[in-house]
């Protein structure tokens, strides 16, 4: 760790041997991440209030529960009422924004509604609540059209940055194709969107080359926000056969700690969340990664007769606590680690402001 004087310069070796860190070395990885995020994000965690739009999905992939192939799921699809009213919940709340999440569709009625969405959020607001999109691969029109109505952020993981590894997670076709998925993260960030991007953490045949490849894709994209967590298998997948080669739920979570920490040591002025899955896997698995270098937390606000309804992965945090005890949770849970939520702040990703010289 010695030789880690500066950051951002870390070589694929380093990335590689501080993976598979021991535990001193961990603590030294930690330790360095969480003094660089107070230097450059502070101690703010913001909210994304996250609504899960629709489980509708028109892509098949291996891992992900509600793919089109899962006879098993209850499709649903808020309706606009509904959204709105979520919506000033977490405006009332004081959440600076929400993170619309989506089954990929690409339909006119699809592309409508969000665009109806993103006006009347404006206009209820009166602009106050930014909005992260995270609703797949679109044409750029499509991009162009909701980033005027009103979308600043928008939330495409590539799941892997490796091509050989995405072939194995995804149907061979042109709908779930790489070079597809990567032209769209390109034309987010031309439209001029806050762009993230993510991948999942402890998938079958991923090593930790390919994870420390995908750090150096974020870093070469320039991306602003990121999200990633550990992946977790799902019974009705085709992924689920492979289950026997996975590490054990506690090292996908420990792994994904040192990629949230090592990605906050190569690009320390970008927004990081602290995904669901890590709390999938341990009740306080948000918290660490807060404390270890992420900054944004996404509560799930989707109303509530839905919300089990939208199955990635076994285990996914369900209805427990009704929103407002989440709150109240949350905001007890961060005090005790020495952070606050920023109500009321868009937090927008210091990177971007740099990147463009915008505010948002
Ligand atoms: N349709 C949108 C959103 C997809 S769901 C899109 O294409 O971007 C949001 C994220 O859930 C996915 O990007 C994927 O990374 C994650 N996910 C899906 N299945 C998962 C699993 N089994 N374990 C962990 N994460 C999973």
């Amino acid at each position: 760790m010695s030789e880690m004087t500066g950051h951002r310069e870390l070589s694929l070796e380093q990335i590689v041997s501080f993976l598979k860190a021991d535990r001193q070395e961990e603590n030294e990885l930690f330790h360095r991440s969480a003094t660089l995020k107070q230097a450059y994000v502070g101690n703010n965690v913001y909210l994304r209030g996250l609504i899960e739009l629709s489980n509708i999905c028109e892509k098949d992939c291996y891992y992900c529960g509600i793919r089109c192939s899962n006879r098993q799921v209850h499709r649903y699809r808020l309706t606009h009422e509904e959204v709105m009213s979520t919506l000033l919940f977490a405006h009332e709340k004081g959440f600076g924004s929400v993170a619309i999440q989506s089954g990929e569709r690409s339909s006119p009625t699809f592309v409508r509604q969000i665009d109806k969405i993103l006006r009347d959020a404006k206009k209820v607001t009166g602009g106050e609540i930014g909005i992260t999109l995270s609703c797949g691969e679109q044409t750029k029109e499509t991009y162009r059209r909701w980033f005027e109505s009103g979308a600043e952020r928008y939330l495409l993981r590539i799941e892997s940055s490796s091509e050989k590894l995405y072939g194995k997670l995804h149907p061979a076709d042109e709908k779930h194709s790489y070079g597809r998925r990567i032209r769209a993260l390109e034309a987010l960030k031309e439209t001029g969107y806050q762009t993230g991007t993510g991948v999942m953490i402890g998938l079958p045949f991923q090593t930790v080359v390919d994870l420390a490849d995908d750090l150096l894709f974020m870093k070469q994209m320039d991306i602003d926000m990121c999200g990633m967590g550990p992946y977790i298998e799902h019974a009705a997948t085709p992924l689920w056969e492979d289950r026997h080669q996975l590490l054990p739920l506690n090292e996908r979570l420990r792994l994904s700690l040192r990629m949230i920490a090592l990605l906050r040591i190569l690009m320390p002025d970008i927004n990081i969340a602290a995904t669901t899955a890590l709390q999938a896997i341990e009740k306080e698995g948000r918290e660490k990664a807060i404390r270890i270098g992420a900054n944004v937390l996404m509560p799930n606000i989707t109303p509530a007769r839905y919300r089990d309804d939208y199955f990635l992965y076994e285990n996914k945090p369900l209805t427990a606590r009704n929103d407002e005890e989440e709150l109240d949770y949350l905001e007890e849970r961060l005090q005790a680690i020495g952070h606050r939520i920023g109500y009321h702040h868009k937090g927008n990703s210091p990177r971007y402001k740099k990147r463009t010289g915008r505010e948002q």
